[in-house]
C-alpha cells in the first residue's frame, strides 16, 4: 500500500520517528484553529513562523488541494523524568525538527519535488527570531496548527489518539506533504 512513500517511511524509522500515510483530504483544515493563536497563545506574532506573519489559513487552503499525499510524523519522547517539559521543549522540537527536515530534504531528493515539511511547534532556530527577515530563511518553517490543521482530528484519521496534558510523554509532530 505504501507503494512510493516506502522508502521514506523506513528512512523515517531510522531517525527514530513514526510515520504514517495520509491522504491529504484527511487532514481537516478548520478556521477556528487560528483564534488559538491570535487569543490565547503567549507566543502570537513572536516569530516568522507564526501568524500573522505565514499565510492564511484560506491560503493554505488552496496550497493543500495542489497535494494528494502526506507522511504524519511523530517523535514520541519519554518525558517522565524531566523537571520542566516546558523548558524543555525549546530543545526537543528543535532536535525533532532537524530529523524531519531532513526527511524533507530526502524525499526531495527522490523524486518529490514539492516535498514540504510543516515543523512540530514554532520555528526556534535562533533563539529570538528576527522579526525584520528571517536569518535561514531555507529552514523557515511553520507548524500545521498555524495554518488551521486540525492535528486533534488528523491523527484520528490515521488511527491515532492525541493525548494533551501527559507531562510524562511529549511528542512532535509534523506533516510531511508529497508530491
Ligand atoms: S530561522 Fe530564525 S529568524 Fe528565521 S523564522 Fe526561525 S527563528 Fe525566526
Amino acid at each position: 500500500m505504501l507503494g512510493k512513500f516506502e522508502d521514506l517511511v523506513e528512512k523515517a524509522s531510522e531517525m527514530g520517528l513514526k510515520a504514517y500515510f495520509m491522504s491529504v483530504k484527511d487532514i481537516p483544515v478548520e478556521n477556528r484553529i487560528a483564534l488559538k493563536c491570535a487569543y490565547g497563545c503567549k507566543s502570537y506574532g513572536k516569530r516568522l513562523s507564526c501568524p500573522p506573519h505565514i499565510m492564511s489559513v484560506e491560503e493554505f487552503r488552496k496550497v493543500l488541494g495542489e497535494y494528494s499525499s502526506a507522511l504524519l510524523l511523530l517523535d514520541e519522547r519519554d518525558t517522565s523524568r524531566v523537571q520542566d517539559v516546558l523548558e524543555a521543549w525549546t530543545e526537543i522540537r528543535k532536535d525533532s525538527f532537524h530529523k524531519m527536515y531532513e526527511l524533507e530534504q530526502e524525499a526531495f531528493r527522490e523524486g518529490f519535488t514539492f516535498a514540504h515539511l510543516l515543523r512540530p511547534g514554532s520555528c526556534n532556530e535562533c533563539d529570538i527570531c528576527n522579526l525584520e527577515m528571517c536569518v535561514k530563511p531555507e529552514m523557515r518553517r511553520f507548524a500545521p496548527e498555524a495554518v488551521g490543521i486540525n492535528l486533534q482530528k488528523a491523527m484520528e484519521e490515521a488511527g491515532l489518539v492525541l493525548e494533551f496534558c501527559k507531562p510524562e510523554k511529549t511528542i512532535c509532530i509534523g506533516i510531511l506533504l508529497l508530491e
